[in-house]
């Protein structure tokens, strides 16, 4: 075991027989992911085809049908017996493939979720799956990034990262190619490599990668990390408590028949009969893989609309989002800064024109255009803006558009518009000298210039409040600005500060440039407008409409942010809390209703982000929450729904999300949302229609022992409704559009399960009502001196002609759903028409006769069934108007 720390970087070169400059040839690198594997943690292993049918087996339901089976054996009933074999088989693969596909597609959209790191290759610099990196690889790292494999840093600059995920130190880590150790030391402070799992808040670096897969510090250590997400949804266990419920009632039902039936001296075997059929009838057949294929459906409907969604109980919270935290820039905002206003330090304010990134405008003062070259002044502020700045501007034709930071973007085509632009400065003899980039933790920059004769400026821009602070020392010229920025604000416009020292005598490493800021002098104010998105304004609403809290987040003044909240709709946008607030209230009991009933947070810091997502959390709301940035990483581990930016956000904050945007666009939240509870309502749907079947045929069976009736039902025909004619159709409920208000009702609560009172409710009184039916059909046939077999064969195709009508009650909440959304979901017009053509093959087909103990019914008794089944039907929903279900 190599400890790469105390080599230096050429040593740890030349064992990997790599190049500082041209890295690995791509010939090598693929040799070596076949000697070294691919580099990935295996960790979270999908289920094989064997575990899948192991678990379709391995059930209660599979034990009971076998246990069904034995007994018809046993009793003589031999093509019973067959008959509920086939049936355990048909269950069995039922189950067994549907989850295959359903794992096959889940598996296919997590991987179009993959991380990718930067390494050079044959020389130049690619983009690859982070699973493809070998020892040797030079990684390129740059803030945001993380990092996938451990590496002996070869060059840095102002580098750090940030090691909770390893080491538990919320701090980050300053490193440099430069340490070297001789002695041992421990993890945390071996500050000339980088490892897997860490991500880089500042800086850049290249590495040699040293170590991959397993064998990085955190491969080593992760059998320790249990995934604590687990296979099993949330809802799949609910329903796994919900299936055991009713065949523990029905094992109650047929013992209690079995009793009864011995206290009367009725034949044993009739009666162990009976309670097969009734066990049967119980057992919901086609119950286990339904939130399985309904979930990885929605997971695949997300995905084509921009959502990638990585796990299914991801996709079930999604349905029960109560309250969004969205960011502002970017996501609710088009994120295309244009600067339209400037105040001096002088208080002359000027006003600026054009439209996006092309450098075409004029600047006016007092309605009147000016020429910029006649004010010094302001000529410096805007040079100064294109100095301190990280963003090009790129023209292709006759689209401009910017590389890097919008904001300082907006600055550049300022610039331009005045003529001034880097590379003009650049032949001025502008030379950099020393910088501190951008972060939303300081909300600042800083560059060192040298210039001509000797001379050296330190230029600053940030908010205009931390810039006030550092900068203005009189009580009267604070006002004076703090009044300007608060108009600029008032505008719904961004302000930047920016400021300089013009003889600047201290210190230029990049680390200490935020400690010698002394003799700042604040030269202006620039406004900058980002417009909402086009779109924004409807999905607000919608969510609004929904019950959906909509949070705006912001490193914003509270104005700015305040008034492009008014303009997209966001109600109570006039409640604002600002970061220093939120550090202020956030041990007072108060805090948490305080946030509840802010709309907007502004100058909000990524922990401030945390807080607000716990007090939410704590108060019972379920909270989805917007990031980009590594700092956001544990707001969006601590959120329900971490939402992660697809092309803004950094590689850190997509691994801490569950769900990635790929267009950045609020609105495709909000569809998730909605398609979260389409999915939700399907699940419902389906598992309200298969268990009241399961009513049907329980009631109708308890009626006639009750009553000491012949059985008016066989168990085959059971298993043939279970199995045969329900099974398509509820399945094409996983196919169901949005009932239309589907989006006008609160989010269901944190709390409130899938099977309440009310829900249960339903099930039993339709239930009861169809199976009411079929016991009052099956006696008047009897009474009319039908042959059993007749009775029987007519009471089974009520069941399944009642339990097929029945779906329209069961597709609308509190409407009857025989209307035109029917022929939205085809998949269910087929299934109800193959299942009555199933039924008249099981009630004609002489084979069918023979093998269920069926005999063809006649054309009276056809109309008889239908009356019956139309009359149940409209009594259910009748009772579903009165009773006013949910
Ligand atoms: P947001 O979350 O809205 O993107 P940021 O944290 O990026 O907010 O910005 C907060 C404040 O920092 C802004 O209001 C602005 O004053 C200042 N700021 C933003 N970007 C830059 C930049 N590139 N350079 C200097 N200051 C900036
Ligand atoms: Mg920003």
């Amino acid at each position: 075991m190599t400890d790469f720390y105390q080599k230096t970087a050429d040593e740890a070169l030349e064992m990997f027989n790599s190049d500082k400059k041209s890295g690995l040839t791509t010939e090598e690198a693929h040799e070596r992911l076949e000697e070294y594997g691919p580099n990935s943690i295996t960790q979270q292993k999908s289920k094989s085809a064997w575990d899948l049918l192991w678990h379709n087996l391995n059930n209660l339901i599979v034990y009971l049908l076998l246990a069904a089976a034995i007994l018809s054996f046993a009793m003589g009933e031999t093509v019973e017996g067959i008959a509920v074999l086939i049936a355990v088989a048909l269950a069995v693969l039922t189950g067994f493939f549907t989850e295959l596909k359903a794992q096959k597609s889940v598996d296919s959209l997590q991987s179009m979720i993959y991380t990718t790191s930067k390494v050079i290759r044959d020389g130049d610099v690619e983009q690859i799956k982070s699973s493809e990196l070998v020892p040797g690889d030079i990684m390129v790292l740059e803030e945001g990034d993380a990092i996938a494999a451990d590496g002996r840093i070869i060059t840095s600059r102002n580098f750090a990262c940030i090691e909770s995920a390893l080491t538990g130190e919320s701090e980050a880590v300053e490193k440099s190619w430069r340490e070297t150790y001789d002695d041992e030391i421990p993890l945390g402070d071996r500050r000339n490599v980088v490892f897997a799992g860490t991500a880089v808040t500042r800086g850049s670096a290249y590495v040699v990668v040293t170590e991959t897969a397993m064998k990085t510090e955190v491969g080593k250590i992760s059998g320790m990390l249990t995934n604590s997400g687990g296979d099993k949804t949330p809802l799949d266990l609910e329903l796994d408590k919900l299936g055991k419920a009713l065949i523990i009632a029905a094992l109650i039902a047929g013992i209690a028949v079995l009793i009864a039936g011995t206290l009367t001296n009725q034949p044993f075997t009739e009666m162990a009969h009976i309670s097969i059929i009734l066990a049967v009838a119980a057992i919901p057949e086609a119950m286990p893989a339904v939130s399985t294929i309904t979930l990885s459906r929605g997971m695949k409907t997300m995905a084509e609309h921009k959502a990638l969604v990585k796990s299914l109980s991801a996709v079930e919270t999604l349905g029960s989002t109560s309250i969004i935290c969205s960011d502002k820039t970017g996501t609710l905002t088009e994120n295309q800064m244009t600067v339209v206003e400037v105040v001096l330090a002088n208080g002359d304010h000027f006003e600026v024109s054009g439209n996006g990134y092309e450098p075409v405008g004029s600047i006016e003062k007092d309605g009147k255009e000016i020429d910029p070259n006649d004010n010094e002044d302001l000529i410096e502020l805007i040079r100064d803006g294109v100095l301190c700045n990280t963003a090009q501007l790129k023209q292709s034709d006759d689209q401009y558009d910017i590389v890097g930071d919008p904001t300082d973007g907006a600055l550049v085509v300022f610039g331009a518009k005045v003529g001034l632009r880097r590379r003009h400065l650049e032949e001025d003899n502008w030379e950099k000298v020393a910088e501190l980039p951008f972060d939303s933790e300081n909300k600042f920059m800083v560059s060192v210039y040298d210039h001509d004769n000797g001379k050296r400026t330190l230029i600053m821009k940030g908010a205009p409040d931390v810039l006030m602070d550092l900068s203005v020392h009189t009580d009267e010229t604070y006002q004076k600005w703090q009044s300007a920025n608060e108009e600029i604000a008032a505008n719904g416009h961004r302000v930047i500060a920016i400021a300089s020292i013009s003889d600047y005598q201290g210190s230029i490493e990049d680390t200490e440039l935020k400690d010698s800021l002394d003799n700042l002098s604040l030269n202006g104010l620039v406004g900058i407008i980002d417009p909402p998105r086009t779109d924004v304004f409807d999905s607000i609403a919608l969510s609004q409409a929904a019950g959906i809290q909509v949070k705006m987040i912001t490193g914003d003044h509270p104005k700015t942010a305040s008034i492009i909240a008014r303009d997209i709709g966001l109600k109570n946008y006039e409640k604002t809390m600002t970061g220093r607030e939120i550090d202020h209230a956030v041990d007072t009991p108060e805090f948490e209703e305080q946030v509840r009933e802010t709309a907007v947070f502004a100058r909000v810091s990524p922990e401030n982000k945390l807080q607000i997502v716990r007090a939410l959390r704590e108060q019972g709301e379920v909270v989805a929450m917007t990031g980009d940035g590594v700092n956001d990483a544990p707001a969006l581990n601590g959120a329900d729904i971490g939402v992660a930016m697809g092309i803004r956000g950094t590689e850190v904050a997509k691994e801490s999300s569950d769900m990635i945007l790929t267009d950045d666009r609020f609105g495709t939240i909000v569809d998730a949302i909605k398609e979260g509870r389409i999915i939700f309502d399907n699940i419902k749907k389906y598992v309200a229609f298969l268990f009241s079947c399961n009513m049907v045929e329980i009631i109708t069976i308890l009626l006639s022992v009750v009553f000491l009736l012949p059985m008016p039902i066989q168990p085959l025909h059971i298993l043939f409704l279970n199995l045969v004619i329900d099974i398509a159709p509820a399945m094409s409920l996983a196919f169901e559009p949005a009932e239309a208000n589907l989006m006008g009702r609160n989010p269901r609560s944190r709390s409130e399960s899938l099977v309440n009172k009310l829900f249960l409710g339903r099930i039993i009184l339709s239930g009861s009502v169809i199976g009411l039916t079929a016991f009052g059909l099956f006696t008047v046939l009897m009474a009319n001196n039908y042959q059993l077999i007749y009775a029987q064969t007519a009471t089974f195709t009520f069941m399944a002609i009642g339990q097929l009508m029945h779906i329209f009650n069961v597709r609308k909440q509190n409407s009857f759903g025989f209307d035109k959304s029917l022929f939205k979901n085809r998949a269910l017009v087929f299934a109800l028409l193959l299942s009555v053509v199933l039924q008249m093959l099981a009630v004609y087909l002489p084979f069918m006769n023979a093998v269920l103990g069926t005999a063809p019914i006649g054309l009276i008794t056809w109309v008889a069934i239908f009356v019956a089944a139309a009359i149940s039907t409209i009594v259910v929903m009748l009772l579903k108007k009165v009773i006013n279900f949910n």
